[in-house]
C-alpha cells in the first residue's frame, strides 16, 4: 500500500484554474477576466520598458553575481521600497524606527508577517474584510492563528463601501486583535475607503488598541499615482500607530512572476528593532533562508534612478488610465444595452478589478455560451477588457442578465 494512499485531492485554486480552462478554450471570441493581471489594448501580456531597460542593466552588470543575499534582503531594495511607501520625509523613517525585509513577493510577505505576528506579538485573532482576496484567510490560518473573523466591507445592494458596518464590527473586535487592511484598490471590491474614512478607522483601531496591517499590492493602480494610493498606510503611521505592511511589486512593475515584496514594521520604540530583526531573520532563515535577487535588483534600479522612476511613475498612470477607459466603455455599453441593473459601480470602483454584482449562475452561463471567464464570485479584472472585445463583453453580459 502506498503511504499517500490517504492524500485528499482538493479543488484547483479556481484563478488559476480559470487560467488552464481559458488556454483549453478555442473560441475565437474567448475573454479571460479571471486572473489579476494587466493587459494592453492588445490583449497581450505587459513588459514595462522601464523594468525591462532596467532589467538588461542588471544582467549586464560585471559588479554583480550570484552570492547570497543577505537573510533579511537586498538593502538598498528594500531602502527604496520603504521609501516608496511611506514617503521620503516620513517622520518614522528619520526616527529609524522601521525594520524593512524583502520577501517572496505580496504572499510571503503576508505568510512572513502573519507567522511573525502570531509567534512574537501572540496575537491568535485576524479581522479581514468581507469580502477580500481569497488567500488571505488562508494564510492566516496556516500561520497559526485560531480566529480568522471577518468584518463586513462591503454593501451589496448599493454595491459601495459599508463604513458603517466597518466601524461597528471593528469596534467590537477584541483588543490587539490584528485587522487587515487593503491600502489601496481593494481586491475584489475596487472600492476604498475616503480620506475622511480612513481618518475614522484608524480612529477607531488607535482606540480599541488594535493591531493594523496592511497589504499594499496595487501602489498607483487605484488613482494612478504612487503617492496618494500610499494615504492609508502615511496616515496610520502619522497618527503614531504602530504597524506590519507588505509591498508587491507583481503589479505595479508587471514583475508578477519575480517574486518581489518588501515587508515594512513601523515600530514607536526604536529600541525593539534589533529583537524584531533577529526574529524576523530566524524565520526567514527557517522558511527559504534568503530571498532572490534579481528582481530585487531591477525594481531598486527602477525606484533610485531619478528618469528611470519619472518613468515608471508614468507608465503606471498610463494603465490605471486604460482600465479607467475601459469601465467607463463596459458601463456606457450595458446602459446603452438597456442592461437591466445600475452599472455606475462599475466606473467609481479603482484598481484592477470590478465587482461587477454578477451571480455565480450568470458567471456560468458567460463562461459556457460566450466564453467569458470571470470569478465564480462576480469579480471581473476589468484589465481583460480591450477596445476591440468590450463591445462583445457588454452585449454577453447584457444577454445573460436579461
Ligand atoms: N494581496 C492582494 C490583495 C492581491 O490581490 C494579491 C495578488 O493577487 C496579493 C496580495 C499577492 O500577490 P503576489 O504574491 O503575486 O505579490
Amino acid at each position: 500500500k502506498s503511504a499517500f494512499a490517504k492524500v485528499k485531492t482538493e479543488p484547483p485554486v479556481e484563478v488559476f484554474h480559470l487560467v488552464k480552462v481559458f488556454q483549453a478554450d478555442k473560441h475565437e471570441q474567448k475573454v479571460n477576466l479571471g486572473i489579476g493581471a494587466y493587459r494592453t489594448d492588445e490583449n497581450k501580456p505587459f513588459v514595462l520598458p522601464v523594468v525591462k531597460k532596467c532589467e538588461i542593466e542588471v544582467v549586464n552588470d560585471a559588479k554583480l553575481n550570484h552570492e547570497y543575499l543577505p537573510i533579511l534582503g537586498n538593502p538598498d531594495f528594500t531602502k527604496a521600497a520603504t521609501e516608496m511607501v511611506l514617503g521620503k520625509d516620513s517622520k518614522a523613517l528619520k526616527e529609524k524606527r522601521t525594520l524593512s525585509v524583502q520577501t517572496i513577493s505580496g504572499t510571503g510577505g503576508i505568510r512572513l508577517a502573519a507567522e511573525f505576528m502570531c509567534q512574537h506579538l501572540q496575537r491568535r485573532t485576524v479581522f479581514v474584510p468581507n469580502p477580500t482576496w481569497e488567500n488571505h484567510m488562508k494564510i492566516f490560518k496556516q500561520a497559526g492563528f485560531k480566529h480568522i473573523k471577518q468584518y463586513k466591507y462591503w454593501n451589496a445592494k448599493k454595491r459601495k463601501l459599508d463604513m458603517s458596518s466597518i466601524l461597528r464590527e471593528l469596534s467590537e473586535a477584541p483588543e490587539g486583535a490584528v485587522v487587515l487592511m487593503h491600502a489601496s484598490a481593494h481586491n475584489p471590491t475596487g472600492m476604498d475607503p475616503s480620506k475622511a474614512q480612513w481618518h475614522q478607522i484608524a480612529e477607531l483601531i488607535k482606540q480599541r488598541r488594535l493591531f493594523p496591517f496592511f497589504d499594499c499590492a496595487y501602489q498607483g493602480f487605484a488613482s494612478g499615482d504612487i503617492e496618494s494610493d500610499a494615504f492609508a498606510i502615511r496616515h496610520f503611521v502619522d497618527a503614531g500607530l504602530e504597524t506590519i505592511l507588505v509591498q508587491s511589486f507583481a503589479k505595479n512593475m508587471g514583475l508578477y512572476n519575480e517574486r518581489v515584496g518588501n515587508l515594512v514594521v513601523v515600530l514607536n520604540d526604536k529600541q525593539q528593532l534589533p529583537a524584531v530583526a533577529s526574529q524576523f531573520t530566524i524565520l526567514v532563515r527557517i522558511n527559504y533562508s534568503n530571498p532572490p535577487a534579481f528582481g530585487s535588483r531591477v525594481v531598486h534600479k527602477v525606484l533610485s534612478v531619478e528618469q528611470n522612476r519619472k518613468e515608471w511613475e508614468q507608465t503606471v498612470c498610463m494603465m490605471a488610465s486604460r482600465v479607467k477607459d475601459m469601465r467607463k466603455q463596459l458601463a456606457d455599453k450595458l446602459k446603452q444595452l438597456d442592461t437591466p441593473g445600475t452599472w455606475d459601480h462599475i466606473v467609481q470602483q479603482t484598481g484592477m478589478f470590478s465587482y461587477t454584482g454578477l451571480t455565480p449562475k450568470h458567471v456560468q452561463k458567460l463562461k459556457d455560451d460566450k466564453h467569458i471567464y470571470m470569478l465564480s464570485s462576480g469579480r471581473a479584472n476589468i484589465c481583460g477588457l480591450t477596445t476591440k472585445n468590450v463591445d462583445y463583453v457588454a452585449k454577453s453580459i447584457s444577454e445573460v442578465v436579461k
